[in-house]
């Protein structure tokens, strides 16, 4: 009996527990080997944080950059303006999935890009904008991201071979800005202040705000609390110095302070540093401001004048990032 007992037992090591252990050394092996193909796998997925939602969603890269086009730029444009915006965005997002660029504060939560178009670009789910569109043109529309991006299926833009950072905004007011002269970075050769026309159809080209002259000091002071300024006669504390390449205002002076265009424009939320400021009604000053942006890239109303006018998306991303080529994700 005890002899059968054994011969079980030896049977069930045998046909039963050795295989379950070499399937499981298997497995082992395998699930080694499974996070390089995973991380394979992650260059096509991308980790998304939805602002709104306060959450992280992993998603194919081609959906998100579907939910970019959508957001960033009108679904009236051109094909080939929408495409050039594809990949734009996908170009972006795909720097920051292999850490391109430098991120000086997680506002992701782990994610590789997050849906505020402060920090990095805006994204909306397919459902929103096809609400927002209403149901005559939802359909057709979403057709056109879909083409947009998926006749870019993979395609970044490349400068020395490497993905660039595609920066955009929504008017130049007729000329893009050198990189260097909005922030204090580095020359960026691709980011060029190149003549940008077309740009004055946009019904946001040219916006006259005004401001009350209580209301700048106010927010001024916040920035400046030792400022001097003349309160009796506000616009003569306002004076020019530079204006960059692309006609900007690169430096100037508020009565005893310097400071920079971009400081200005982001102490009174301005449209862009284009602006002009004059006299408004009693106790106002009112500031032109031409574009809208920081101006530094692809122009997005002058892609899509480009395009109108014949250009592919190659060649609009051509003219606007200067010296780039364009190459492919590489296939998994
Ligand atoms: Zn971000």
């Amino acid at each position: 009996m005890k002899k059968i007992i054994y011969y079980i037992f030896i049977m069930i090591t045998v046909t039963i527990i050795i295989p379950m252990l070499i399937v499981r050394g298997c497995n082992t092996v395998l699930d080694d080997v499974k996070p390089e193909g995973k991380a394979e796998k992650a260059q096509t997925k991308i980790k998304v944080y939805i602002k709104s939602e306060d959450r992280v969603e992993e998603m194919p890269l081609e959906s998100y950059v579907k939910g970019v086009v959508a957001a960033e730029m009108p679904i009236d444009y051109e094909p080939e303006a929408l495409k050039a915006q594809a990949v734009a965005a996908r170009t972006y997002a795909y720097g920051r999935m292999i850490n391109l660029y430098t991120v000086k504060d997680d506002k992701h939560c782990g994610a590789q890009v997050c849906t505020d178009f402060n920090h990095c670009q805006s994204w909306i789910k397919q459902d929103d904008i096809m609400k927002k569109w209403g149901s005559i043109n939802a359909l057709a529309n979403w057709k056109k991201i879909e083409t947009a991006v998926k006749e870019t299926e993979n395609i970044l833009i490349l400068y020395d071979n490497k993905p660039i950072n595609p920066l955009f905004h929504t008017n130049s007011g007729g000329r893009t800005e050198n990189a260097e002269d909005v922030w204090d970075g580095t020359e960026t050769p691709y980011l060029k202040s190149v003549q940008s026309d077309g740009e004055e159809e946009d019904k946001g080209y040219k916006v006259v705000t005004a401001f009350k002259e209580k209301d700048i000091i106010d927010k001024i002071k916040v920035q400046y609390p030792d400022i001097k300024l003349n309160e009796d006669d506000l616009l003569s504390n306002f004076s020019i110095q530079e204006l960059s390449e692309g006609g900007r205002v690169k430096t100037m002076k508020i009565g005893d302070v310097s400071l920079k265009g971009t400081d200005l424009r982001r102490i009174l939320s301005l449209r862009s540093t284009n602006f002009k400021i004059e006299k408004g009604n009693k106790g106002e000053l009112n500031i032109t401001t031409i574009g809208f942006g920081h101006g530094v890239g692809m122009s997005q109303c002058g892609a899509n004048y480009l395009a109108k006018n014949g250009g592919t998306f190659e060649e609009i991303l051509k003219y606007y990032y200067k010296g780039v080529s364009l190459g492919k994700i590489k296939e998994q």
